[in-house]
């Protein structure tokens, strides 16, 4: 019955689905990621637009989770699945990280079974409401959508809603609120926030799925006790002061959850991009960031180049890599490149980086590094 599909079988399936991908790491590594339900893909190519989905697994559902929205970034990611993105998290509002917007757009415009959410930094709402304007909307009538934008701050996070029914003319103020560094929290997970300098306000996130609790049913023939309904009261947690009776003979659930359950900290991933990574910054992050899942982060410039890299308010993969060793995360994947590099440079880079912090890699599907290895080319990647 019911309880070891209750408590295993959706982290069971990610995991699967996770091996593939942790191919590059040491077995240590990959027995850590074995109990994981998070799942991600980097979006676009090497040295264009790119984006980041993630995917929490809880077992019973899949929530969805889109970081920022490059040009042609969703051209890989089926209809359905972008039917079911939850949120969209924008880091800012430059062209590279918000030109592929009218397709998600054209997909979700009108959908009215659960509300749109887009978060960003401040001038999101503005921005946003040019972007739904930007079209004709005659037929509208009859048709729903509710678009809730937020704008969120150093202190506040301030909400609009937008109404497909009025042809997104209305902007209705929702309220606002203080910030906390918990952004929001989605029920399997949280999403945390941190406020950085790219010369505007750069949103960074971390995505914490919440700790998992599992039965351990191998010990129920030892306090013979047979499985049944109580075992899922037992794993939600309900009230820890509550007797359950089974088998008509009344057990404490205290003493119960003591013997059966086990806590499974949540995974986590965090998106870094364009922001100035500056040893306050490091400083900074490296605390909020401590024994992080997954780190995706920005590595637009080679360590030479850190000159370019600081007046354009961008990292350098050295100062990313030692956040990285700072934080004593799991792992780091390195993405939204600087087209200035071949991709043999970008080889280097990936070097410079595993110097410092060993479990680097740019997104597998890439394929940069046996490029790389091949002498390079100076032409750019071709575009997968
Ligand atoms: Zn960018
Ligand atoms: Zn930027």
């Amino acid at each position: 019955m019911a309880p070891v599909a209750i408590s295993h079988r959706g982290v069971v399936a990610s995991s699967q689905r996770q091996v593939g991908r942790a191919g590059y790491l040491p077995l240590e590594r990959k027995c850590q990621i074995l109990r994981m339900s998070i799942t991600f893909e980097i979006l676009g190519s090497p040295g264009r637009d790119n984006a980041l989905l993630v995917r929490v697994d809880s077992g019973q559902s899949v929530t969805r989770l889109l970081f920022d929205c490059g040009d042609g970034c969703l051209n890989t990611v089926s209809f359905a699945e972008i039917l079911a993105t939850d949120h969209l998290f924008l880091s800012h509002l430059h062209m590279d990280h918000v030109g592929g917007f009218d397709y998600l757009f054209r997909c979700l415009f009108n959908r009215d079974t659960r509300p749109n959410h887009i978060w960003g930094p401040i001038g999101t709402t503005e921005i946003i409401h040019h972007r739904f304007q930007g079209f004709l909307w005659n037929l509208h009538a009859g048709m729903s959508g509710t678009w809730l934008v937020h704008d969120v701050s150093h202190t506040d996070v301030s909400t609009s809603r937008f109404e497909l029914c009025e042809a997104f003319a209305i902007k209705h103020d929702e309220g606002t609120s203080e910030r906390n560094a918990q952004l929001v929290d989605l029920g399997t997970c949280t999403v945390d926030v941190h406020v950085m300098n790219h010369g505007t306000p750069s949103l960074a996130y971390v995505v914490r799925e919440k700790a998992r609790s599992n039965v351990d049913t191998s010990q129920l023939a030892v306090l013979g006790l047979r499985p049944g309904p109580w075992l899922k009261q037992l794993k939600d947690n309900a009230d820890r002061s509550d007797d359950v009776v089974i088998d008509g003979v009344p057990h404490s659930m205290a003493t119960l959850r003591e013997s059966l359950v086990t806590e499974t900290p949540g995974d986590s991933i965090a998106y870094l991009t364009d922001f100035i990574l500056d040893e306050a910054a490091v400083s900074y992050l490296s605390k909020t960031l401590q024994n992080c899942g997954t780190v995706v982060c920005e590595a637009q410039y080679r360590n030479a180049d850190r000159e370019l890299a600081l007046r354009n308010f961008h990292m350098t993969t050295g100062p990313v890599a030692e956040l990285a060793r700072q934080s004593d995360i799991n792992r780091l994947v390195l993405f939204h490149l600087s087209d200035r590099y071949t991709s043999k440079e970008w080889s280097e880079m990936l070097a410079e980086a595993r110097a410092i912090f060993p479990n680097t890699a740019f997104p597998e599907a890439w394929h940069i590094e046996s490029i790389g290895e091949q002498g390079g080319q100076p032409e750019r990647l071709a575009i997968r």
